[in-house]
């Protein structure tokens, strides 16, 4: 099935719009950077937020890095981009990061004003329907899906299919130029004493090598 890499139904460009990137950033890598930038200029946001994760829900039971660490190398990764910002509304809130709340904590701090569209991969768009309130989610922000690597169109297409008949807002899939990078595997090199080198920022790389992350 072809991908559909539209636009049109988003929007008023007259209101403000912000795109929230959520994840766990363990670590943030050109990845995570490059579907930002690239979703940024395509739907004209004027902000990326991004958000890491307190308490992932569906990385319960797996180890990950501090809260600090992993909000340290998002602040570091995204700062030359003047259109980027990270908040720590995950990371103060008790118990599991659960997208609803961060929806509802930016609708309430921008108002109706302002569009909001949540950011996310391919491999975490396809479980959209399992998320916490999934169906109010859907009437209460757009998605903008990116492609990733080994991720299936055709389930993909098939899942927000299903998504769209709860949403009340666009559901758009965009291709970003394919980046086969993800964090486990930047952990596991870094465990095993390979380069990381070009897979997301010299000063994260640093940061990480510093701290002693993932040895
Ligand atoms: P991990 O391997 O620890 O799960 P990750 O690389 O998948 O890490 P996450 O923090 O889980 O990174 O991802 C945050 C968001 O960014 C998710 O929506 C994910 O789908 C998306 N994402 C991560 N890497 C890429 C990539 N290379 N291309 C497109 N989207 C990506
Ligand atoms: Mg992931």
């Amino acid at each position: 099935m072809q991908l559909r890499d539209a636009i049109a139904p988003c929007g008023n460009s007259d209101v403000r719009r912000v795109g929230l990137m959520g994840g766990t950033f363990d670590p943030i890598h050109y990845g995570h950077l490059v579907t930002a930038e690239v979703v940024r200029a395509k739907f004209s946001l004027d902000l990326v937020i991004f958000v890491p994760a307190g308490i992932p829900p569906h990385k319960r039971g797996i180890k990950i890095s501090s809260g600090t660490d992993r909000y340290m190398m998002t602040v570091l990764a995204t700062v030359t981009n003047p259109h980027f910002e990270v908040s720590r509304t995950e990371l103060d809130r008790p118990g599991p990061s659960y997208a609803i709340d961060t929806v509802r904590h930016f609708r309430k701090e921008f108002g109706t004003e302002t569009e909001i569209f949540f950011i996310t991969g391919a491999d975490a768009a396809v479980e959209i329907l399992t998320w916490k309130d999934a169906k109010d989610l859907l009437k209460e922000c757009g998605f903008i899906v990116a492609t990733r690597p080994g991720c299936s169109t055709g389930e993909l297409e098939r899942r927000l299919q299903e998504a769209r008949l709860h949403s009340a807002h666009c559901i758009c899939v965009v291709e970003v130029p394919a980046l086969a990078i993800s964090s486990t595997d930047i952990r596991r090199r870094v465990g095993q004493g390979e380069p990381i080198r070009y897979l997301l920022p010299q000063n994260v790389e640093n940061y990480i090598h510093k701290r002693g992350l993932y040895r």
